[in-house]
């Protein structure tokens, strides 16, 4: 199923043609409305003219978050304030928190892109949809919840937290999808195995779980627990929201809308094109967006495009997983590591549950890095020499597939804190001098 197939099924070079014409008009656009454009555009010597293709984009100045943080809160207003209709903020997961402005006609784009997001999973309006994002300042819940009104599915206002509630309700409503972030997806499944409530009686079919990164093993884990089939859904409140893109049925990397936002994926360190296919930073422009236009954003988010026509009949530009952000990256002992790879060691082991705290030190000028995990009930033993040869099994795993040694504290089961969110996965107690 396909929401707006003459755009998600354009041949590339009428795409490119439509993505000219916008970039040409969003730069002129955003050079006239915001003086923070015009200055950083004349700093390098252009004007809105030397932009006439999707080609010269390489000569636009980027947009970091210290840019949005420096301007707090309304600096980047393309528009008056009378044209806003809505404020978001960002959840503030990596510091002080960054406001965004929608006109109406954003709104309209960025219901529109979650609605593609919806059929991509197979939601219709023939489905009820419990959207347990929360809502608020942050963009999860009333973003899915503007793409659920706007295909006419049902949608369930949940937010998160209170997650007894949530399963009472799911039960009894019958909601057909999910929409919340991988972790507390995670939680729910756990709540309702423990609720005594029969999975049988559930309407379940289909879970939208992003805001975070998670692994193919994650996945496996969520459609096993809930009886689901599970789909990645990306978004970030600098470019509208959730809904920037969404994987389809053939869950094999995240269709973007790219009519709307323009990726490219660079080498974090020259900053130059890396070839299609090589992961690198990705950097989104928004072509339409009136209230806050975001020209050459950069995510940090690391992952690879893939321009071969899918399967579904999509020729949208495909993305891997976010591998991380290139600040989540920890560089411990010299050796870079990603949670996300702790979080595949642990999930293809069936002896751990899918819940773990990276936590890092330095001691004596040595860096420490320890992961707690936790076992599952039935792995779970009084006998030492189960638990330490356990031990020994996911130290030398982890090794092998991250390069360094971790010390691993195996905890029991349900001792973690879970997430209603993000969750936390990492806590860095380095004093760097
Ligand atoms: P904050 O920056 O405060 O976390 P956002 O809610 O805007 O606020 O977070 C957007 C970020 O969340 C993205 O840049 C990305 O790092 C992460 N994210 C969102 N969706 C996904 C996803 N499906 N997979 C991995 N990471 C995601
Ligand atoms: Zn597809």
């Amino acid at each position: 199923m396909i929401w707006n197939e003459t755009i998600e099924c354009m041949e590339r070079e009428e795409m490119r043609k439509l993505q000219d014409i916008r970039l040409k008009r969003i730069v002129a656009y955003a050079y006239h409305n915001t003086p923070f454009y015009r200055k950083r555009m004349q700093e390098t010597g252009l004007t809105p003219g030397d932009i006439a293709s999707v080609e010269d984009i390489s000569k636009l100045p980027f947009t970091v978050k210290q840019d949005l943080r420096d301007n707090y809160p309304f600096g980047l207003m393309a528009v008056a304030m009378s044209e806003i209709v809505r404020l978001h903020a960002s959840s503030g997961t990596t510091g002080k928190p960054i406001v965004v402005g929608y006109t109406r006609k954003d709104l309209g784009i960025w219901n529109e892109t979650v609605a593609r997001c919806l059929y991509a999973a197979g939601v219709t309006r023939n489905d009820s949809v419990q959207v347990s994002y929360g809502y608020g300042l942050f963009t999860g819940g009333l973003g899915l919840h503007g793409g659920v009104e706007t295909i006419g599915g049902t949608v369930i206002p949940m937010s998160s937290g209170n997650t007894q509630k949530q399963i009472q309700l799911m039960h009894d409503f019958g909601a057909n999808a999910l929409a919340c972030t991988p972790s507390y997806a995670l939680f729910l499944g756990e709540t309702i195995r423990e609720s005594g409530l029969p999975r049988e009686e559930f309407k379940l079919r289909v879970g939208m779980f992003g805001a975070e990164p998670w692994t193919e093993n994650m996945r496996k884990e969520i459609e096993e627990l809930l009886g689901i089939k599970a789909y990645d859904i990306y978004g970030l409140t600098e470019i509208i929201g959730p809904g920037v893109g969404c994987e389809c049925e053939c869950q094999h990397g995240t269709h973007l809308w790219e009519d709307h936002f323009f990726p490219e994926i660079l080498d974090p360190q020259t900053l130059q094109p890396v070839t299609p296919g090589v992961t690198g930073e990705l950097v989104f422009t928004t072509l339409t967006k009136e209230g806050m236009p975001m020209i050459r954003y950069r995510t940090r988010d690391l992952t690879a495009l893939h321009y071969e026509k899918c399967p579904c009949g999509r020729t949208a530009v495909r993305m891997d997983r976010i591998l991380g952000r290139s600040d989540d990256m920890l560089i411990i002992r010299g050796v870079n590591v990603f949670p996300s790879q702790v979080e595949s060691v642990i999930l293809e082991m069936p002896e751990f549950e899918p819940h773990y705290l990276i936590e890092v030190d330095r001691l004596n000028n040595l860096d420490t890095f320890l992961i707690r995990v936790e076992v599952r009930p039935e792995y779970y033993s009084d006998e030492i020499n189960k638990l330490l040869a356990l031990k020994k099994k996911i130290t030398l795993r982890m090794q092998s597939v991250i390069g360094i040694q971790p010390e691993v504290k195996l905890v029991e089961p349900r001792s973690l804190e879970r997430s209603l969110g993000k969750a936390k996965h990492v806590i860095d107690n380095r004093q760097l001098v």
